[in-house]
């Protein structure tokens, strides 16, 4: 059987050439960069003002104090998108606002709280020092700076520095369609009544969200009875309309599990079925005409984890993410937790607000009431017993 890592790695390495579209920037949360962005100038783009106040020479207003103010000609005044052409003389002062322009020959800014003025006077009551409330022009981010290179996940602060660097669309990785298929004689949709020994589907709802939030787009298909054909004309369906057709169920050793015949029925390749995890060993991953499958075990945890330990990371790598696993956090054992089984155990686990890690409740393939309680998933290797304290990194980021 596949350990995950070796499973993960080839289905990365089975996946094409990532390709870009250009995005509009206030649409590119989330989105993977597929280009290196260089700054095309200095922000600030020039020194300014970081508070209201008086532009000043500080050499003028050395020693001012209130006792003692300093006393200044107001020459102009310099509203924030305004800017003076003339310079500063001594003795002189502007009127400025902050993110205004700093005038020629001035280099501080005595902040309004620190004057008052009489007529054309302004009374100086602090010094300041040489360039004190002054932002200069590029010391936040030089021209030719490299502010975000390609596979970095487009960020709200990313799309902030982009647009103030005057950006509005940039090159990010063409999402993939992923189509969902759920299989199942007993599976009912939400509204119908139930028939005896049937269950509503849920994993097709619980994988869309999961599927947009890794950057895919989903397409939900009908349900699927479990016989050949009806598993082979939905296949052939998704197939034909998605790069990426993830299934649930059918994929175990029953009679009743068509997935794996019918996409080879197709002429789709099996790359590798069963994955050393619980939950979720039988997984099948294989390869049609350039495009994927994923067939995810039934269960609905089993679908869940697998979907996020080896389906998330295809769907990210497929837009040229950089990082495609799921980001591991600190934390540490609220309780003790152990691993019996001879495979890696994905426990669904719930980490509070000091880092504690606690299980989330039953830890069966179809508990769904513990998997809506998880906010995380903890990797116990097989044979484990971990007392409470235990230091641990947990994956969260789903
Ligand atoms: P299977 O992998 O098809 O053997 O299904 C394993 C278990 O998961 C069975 O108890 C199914 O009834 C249940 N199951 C399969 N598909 C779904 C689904 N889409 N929604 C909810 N439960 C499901
Ligand atoms: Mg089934």
């Amino acid at each position: 059987m596949l350990d995950l890592e070796t499973a993960v790695a080839q289905v990365l390495a089975a996946l094409p050439a990532p390709q870009s579209e250009r995005i509009p920037l206030a649409e590119s949360a989330g989105r993977i960069l597929a280009e290196t962005i260089v700054s095309p100038l200095d922000l600030p783009p020039f020194d300014n003002s970081a508070m209201d106040g008086y532009a000043v020479r500080a050499a003028d207003v050395r020693g001012a104090k209130p006792e003692a103010p300093v006393r200044l000609r107001l020459r102009t005044r310099i509203p924030a998108g305004e800017s003076f052409s003339g310079e500063l003389a001594p003795g002189e002062c502007a009127r400025l606002f902050t993110g205004a322009p700093l005038p020629r020959g001035a280099d501080a800014v005595v902040m309004q709280e620190d004057s008052s003025h009489e007529g054309e006077q302004v009374l100086i009551l602090d010094a300041v020092q040489p360039f004190e409330n002054v932002r200069f022009q590029g010391e936040d981010v030089r021209q030719g700076g490299i502010l975000a290179e390609p596979g970095a996940e487009i960020s709200p602060g990313l799309i902030g520095l982009l647009g103030a660097v005057g950006l509005g669309e940039i090159n990010g990785g063409r999402q993939p369609i992923v189509g969902l298929v759920a299989t199942g004689s007993e599976l009912c949709e939400a509204g119908q009544a139930l028939a005896p020994g049937h269950i509503y589907e849920s994993n097709r709802a619980m994988l869309a969200p999961l599927v947009t939030r890794a950057g895919g787009l989903a397409k939900v298909y009908p349900l699927v009875s479990d016989s050949l054909e009806a598993t082979r004309a939905a296949l052939e369906t998704a197939f034909r309309e998605c790069d990426i057709v993830v299934t649930s169920g059918g994929v175990s050793v029953g009679e009743m599990d068509f997935v794996k015949a019918a996409f080879e029925s197709l002429g789709g390749e099996l790359q590798f079925w069963k994955v050393a995890i619980r939950p979720g060993k039988p997984f099948v991953f294989g390869e049609l005409g350039g495009k994927f499958l994923f067939g995810l075990p039934g269960n609905p945890v089993s679908a869940f984890v697998t979907f996020l330990l080896l389906g998330r990371p295809a769907l990210r790598h497929w837009q040229g993410a950089r990082v495609s696993t799921l980001p591991a956090y600190p934390g540490v054992l609220g309780e003790p937790i152990s691993n019996s089984s001879d495979r890696r155990h994905f426990m669904r686990v719930r980490v509070d607000n000091e880092g504690k890690v606690f299980s989330a409740g039953k830890q069966a393939s179809h508990a769904l009431g513990s998997l809506a309680l998880a906010d995380a998933l903890l990797d116990v290797p097989p044979q484990t017993v971990w007392a409470a304290g235990t230091s641990v990194k947990v994956l969260r980021g789903f």
